[in-house]
């Protein structure tokens, strides 16, 4: 449905996005996740119109909407948005927010006023508001506020919505509410979504497919499974799910021997070519078993321990890595400065099973 073909956009002698390249199916949920200053709002606002690329497309339904020289502006694309900061307006009522874009948007204009009562109604309910539909955003709460920002972008029924960071001002209570009622919402409309976070857990919980993004430039597009078990690049390895990379060698091109311990190996799970090259290994915090020293098995130290509720949080120092260790709390504990022996739970090493 959209694609975005070697994009790229400078912000003076600043390189914010550099050669871009992505397609977005319909009805797919994408999320772009990356960490501060990647790059993501930038690609956002050049899929909702807001600026010029410096070079490349952005193609949707086979119409060029965006190059160097000419843009289709917002107002002229079948989209909507939801921002972080609600952007409500304080005359208005919860009702009237929703009726808007279906009085006004070149696209979600509707004549037919019985028409427009039912749709307004539909997404009060879809977002469960109705009863609050006279009230100002003075008096919401934060999490309700969001509410009708997503009720406003939806009663339009786009073909592409854009969410920068819709739950980052939300309590981390609410925001796991929400991630559930924008996943329904989705599944019910089945519009295209375009999802801009820094928070792994919304996009690999959320999305269809997980654009990972660092430094202007695509690392990875994959399913959240994908990127969670195949991580491609190092920092894919270390953002989502903070792998430890193993240092080591692939002795052959199916078994890797990590440093310091000769009798060990590891098989190729679908390890990336790049982290091959580097001689690495990841291997993710939960992966790992934490033990009493065994006379064979990898031996460190427990350098620090974090209680976190359902997990302990380790820290052990093996050779002359630190190595990031978590176990269930239902398993044996140990304490800074007990030896130990870590080695890798078997079943996580499998190639995983989609659903
Ligand atoms: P965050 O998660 O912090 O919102 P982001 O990944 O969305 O970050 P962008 O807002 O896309 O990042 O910004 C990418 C880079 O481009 C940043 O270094 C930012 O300072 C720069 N940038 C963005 N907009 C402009 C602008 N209008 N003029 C100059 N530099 C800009």
């Amino acid at each position: 449905m959209i694609k975005i073909k070697d994009i790229s956009k400078q912000f003076g002698n600043y390189t914010a996005l550099k050669n871009l390249n992505l397609e977005l199916y319909e009805k797919e949920f994408v999320a772009i996740l990356g960490p501060s200053g990647c790059g993501k709002t930038t690609l956002l606002k050049l899929l909702a119109g807001f600026m010029k690329p410096t070079s490349g497309n952005i193609i949707f339904n086979e119409e060029v909407v965006a190059n160097v020289n000419s843009i289709v502006p917002p107002e002229k694309r079948n989209i909507s948005m939801v921002f972080q900061s609600f952007a409500l307006w304080p005359h208005m009522t919860v009702e009237e927010h929703i009726f808007f874009p279906l009085k006004h948007h070149r696209y979600g204009k509707i004549r037919d006023k019985q028409e427009q009562a039912v749709r307004v109604k539909d997404a009060l309910e879809m977002v469960g508001l109705n009863h609050l539909k006279n009230r100002y955003p003075s008096e919401l709460s934060g999490g309700q506020k969001q509410r009708v920002a997503l009720a406003r972008a939806i009663v339009p029924r786009p073909a592409l919505l854009l969410m920068d960071e819709p739950l980052s001002a939300l309590d981390a209570e609410l925001r796991m509410e929400m991630r559930k009622e924008i996943q329904g919402i989705h599944r019910h409309l089945g519009t295209t979504i375009a999802y801009v976070t820094h928070d792994q857990g919304e996009a690999l919980a959320m999305a269809d497919r997980i654009v990972v993004m660092n430094k202007g430039e695509i690392e990875q597009v994959e399913t959240p499974e994908n990127i969670y078990t195949k991580p491609k690049t190092v920092f894919v390895s270390t953002f989502v799910g903070k792998s430890n990379l193993l240092k080591g060698n692939w002795v052959t091109k199916d078994s890797f021997v990590p440093t310091g311990f000769p009798l060990i190996s590891w098989p190729d799970i679908g390890i990336s070519e790049e982290l091959k090259d580097q001689n690495l290994y990841p291997v993710r915090p939960e992966q790992w078993i934490l033990d009493e020293p065994q006379k064979i098995g990898m031996k460190g130290k427990v350098h620090f321990a974090q209680f976190q509720g359902n997990e302990i949080h380790y820290s052990i120092l093996m050779n002359d890595q630190t190595l990031n260790v978590y176990s269930s709390v239902f398993t044996k504990r140990f304490k800074p400065g007990d030896a130990i022996s870590l080695s890798i739970n078997a079943n996580v090493t499998r190639p995983a099973l989609s659903y």
